[in-house]
């Protein structure tokens, strides 16, 4: 059984990102909004920030209070629209009653950091993956580096979100993989992921997936991020699984650092395309 590196492999991913942008002569900006102040949301930033420093991305913060209001944000990211800001981050979630769709559209596609953009999101499903979603993306490269075969592979994802599931399907559609979706409402779980060769997870329950759930030899994805007592767990029962998959990605260690290398590519990618 092989204990998949994220964090290592990020470092390499954002070590040749660095030698990337020294060689294209590019400066990227990258703008990052926060509304309100979701603890969560300032641990996933302090990475982000420390990847943009490591590959030379400045790196700038707009801290909104939770009192701010649609029309606010949007201004801003109309402002930032128009700058001289290559991309722009908007941190997922943003405070009750505020709509996040309204204001992931209001990006400009060619500023879209994230991916999340329809326009973004649409020409992935075409297979057009020049921009895409950072965690699916995170992922596609974490097989990819680790030599793990797609093709013709049964892929069983569990959780069908927009930023993680729905996304991750596609990509591993676009490299020929037999996809399965599961949701809330899928019968018979445990039967589905039993068939799966990869087997992601991002479901956001702690030890969600256990060893009985899980084929002997299968590559197990684990996105899941949990707060349990003092530590962070996966949504896979980590030790359990481990003694049944090929191979593994712990959390932390996994998923997440891949996450901000892929952010730190997409910013660099449409910093080029901007070029010309
Ligand atoms: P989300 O939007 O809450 O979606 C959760 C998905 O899980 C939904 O599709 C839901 O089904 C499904 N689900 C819930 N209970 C289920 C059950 N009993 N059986 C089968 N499916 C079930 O979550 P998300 O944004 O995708 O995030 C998922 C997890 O990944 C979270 O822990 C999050 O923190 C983590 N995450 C990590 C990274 C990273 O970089 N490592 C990035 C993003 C997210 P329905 O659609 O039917 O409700």
């Amino acid at each position: 059984m092989k204990i998949i590196d994220g964090t290592a492999i990020a470092k390499g991913m954002l070590d040749e990102l660095k030698l990337e942008i020294e060689k294209a002569g590019l400066s990227p900006k990258l703008a990052v909004i926060i509304v309100g102040d979701d603890p969560a949301s300032k641990t996933y930033l302090k990475s982000k920030e420390a990847a943009c420093s490591h590959v030379g991305i400045t790196y700038e913060k707009y801290m909104l209070p939770s009192s701010t209001s649609q029309a606010e944000l949007l201004n801003l990211i109309k402002e930032l629209n128009e700058s001289d800001v290559n991309a722009i981050l908007l941190q997922m979630p943003l405070p009750k009653g505020m709509d996040e769709e309204t204001a992931l559209e209001a990006i400009d596609p060619e500023k879209d950091a994230d991916g999340f953009h329809p326009a973004n999101i649409g020409r992935l499903l075409l297979g057009d993956e020049a921009i895409a979603p950072a965690t699916p993306s995170g992922i596609i490269e974490l097989l990819t580096r680790s030599s793990i075969e797609v093709s013709g592979k049964h892929a069983v994802i569990v959780g069908r979100s927009n930023v993680v599931g729905k996304p991750l399907a596609v990509m591993l559609l676009n490299r020929d993989a037999t996809v399965t979706i599961c949701h809330s409402r899928t019968s018979n779980l445990a039967r589905i992921t039993r068939e799966a060769d990869i087997l992601a997870v991002a479901v956001g329950k702690p030890h969600f997936i256990t060893s009985d759930m899980v084929k002997e030899g299968a590559v197990v994805i684990d996105v899941g991020i949990n707060k349990v007592g003092g530590s962070t767990v996966g949504d896979v029962d980590f030790e359990k699984v481990k003694e049944k998959a090929s191979a593994i990605t712990p959390v932390p260690g996994g998923v997440g650092p891949m996450t901000v290398a892929s952010l730190m590519r997409n910013v660099f990618l449409l910093t080029l395309a901007q070029r010309g």
